[in-house]
């Protein structure tokens, strides 16, 4: 409720953002937006928040460079509210989704395109604040615009898609393949890898929901973590996972002049095989992020209807339940949970 002590001051209007306060501690901070955005800016209403098996790590404490207190949220869709004057491309009532990248634009890397690549980069909800918030003002040069026909939650998936479809674009010999973990992540790499016209593709989950969910989403086949295979057989192995034993499993399986494309985010070193690595030329690709073409290509492949996102939606939540929100996104059995943070569309 808005009282004489916490009205907005003159110009802007109060928003209420997902704040983690301490370690996991989930709590709503109102926070002023301006009511007119800068020049350049665009202020959204945002309509979905998902959460990430990294926004949960950062929460549990594990995540070794960003603690609580800390606003969360980078996986966003909303609708355009207000637009700065200089603004073209963006009109009031456009569907967005928030790209959470925000690189210098002005290195080597940003200037050729990679922008993933920029190590000036920062990503929103974690070197800098978060966009879990009903109302955000952003540059306009951080929102892509969605096909009107799009429904908005789904769009949100489009930002970890995006992750995949560059995970699925490092290696193009693609005959075999091996995803590890199914995961939101794992099942979009699978799904992208799909598109990329991917043969037989193997998943490794210990989860048996997620192995069906994998098995229903066009892998060849779905297996139960184990020990490293004795004899290799893939042309790729996407590890999204990165732990130790998934690395050492992923090179011992990949066949040589193959490649182990390490997708999940780990949380320090990690040991290789370097000797079998080295003799047999496997190739070790990290894949971290997305360029903006990623991101188009995502929006396009969920609009297109190539990839339905929706089976992969095990929770959605109004804002007032967002701390239920995070404790479900914890469940080992969910894929993805949204917070809805606007009343039903
Ligand atoms: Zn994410
Ligand atoms: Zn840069």
């Amino acid at each position: 409720m808005i009282t004489e002590q916490n009205a907005p001051r003159a110009g802007t209007s109060l928003a209420r953002r997902i704040v983690f306060t301490a370690l996991d501690t989930v709590d709503m901070v109102d926070t002023e937006v301006p009511s007119t955005p800068g020049p350049q800016d665009v202020v959204v209403e945002t309509s979905h928040v998902g959460i990430c098996g990294s926004d949960i790590a950062a929460l549990a404490g594990r995540d070794p460079w960003f603690t609580p207190p800390l606003t969360t949220g980078h996986e966003v869709t909303g609708r355009v509210g207000s637009i700065g004057r200089d603004v073209t491309g963006l009109k009031p009532g456009d569907p967005v989704l928030l790209n959470p990248l925000v690189t210098c634009g002005a290195c080597e890397r940003c200037q050729r395109g990679t922008v993933n690549q920029c190590e000036a980069a920062a990503v929103r909800g974690y070197r800098i604040p978060g966009a879990a918030a009903t109302r955000i003002a952003v540059s306009s040069g951080e929102l892509h615009r969605l096909p009107p026909s799009l429904d908005l939650a789904s769009a949100t998936l489009a930002e970890p898609l995006a992750a995949a479809w560059r995970a699925a674009t490092r290696w193009d010999e693609l005959d075999r393949v091996a995803v590890i973990g199914a995961g939101s992540i794992g099942l979009l790499v699978l799904a992208a890898l799909r598109h990329r016209g991917a043969g037989d593709v193997v998943v490794v989950e210990p989860d048996a929901t997620k192995r069906d969910l994998a098995l229903a989403r066009g892998a060849g086949s779905a297996i139960p973590p184990g020990e490293p295979p004795t004899a290799a057989r893939f042309t790729a192995v996407f590890d999204c996972v990165s732990s130790e034993h998934t690395l050492r499993w992923a090179s011992a399986a990949t066949l040589g002049g193959g490649a182990v494309v390490a997708v999940g985010v780990p949380d320090g070193p990690r040991a290789v095989e370097l000797p079998r690595m080295q003799r047999f030329e496997i190739a070790l690709l990290g894949s971290g992020l997305y360029t903006p073409s990623d991101v188009d290509t995502a929006i396009a492949l969920i609009a297109e209807g190539v990839v339905d996102v929706r089976p992969l939606i095990s929770g959605l939540y109004p804002l007032n339940r967002a701390a239920e929100a995070y404790q479900n996104a914890r469940d080992p059995q969910t894929v993805k949970t949204l917070i809805e943070m606007i009343g039903p569309e």
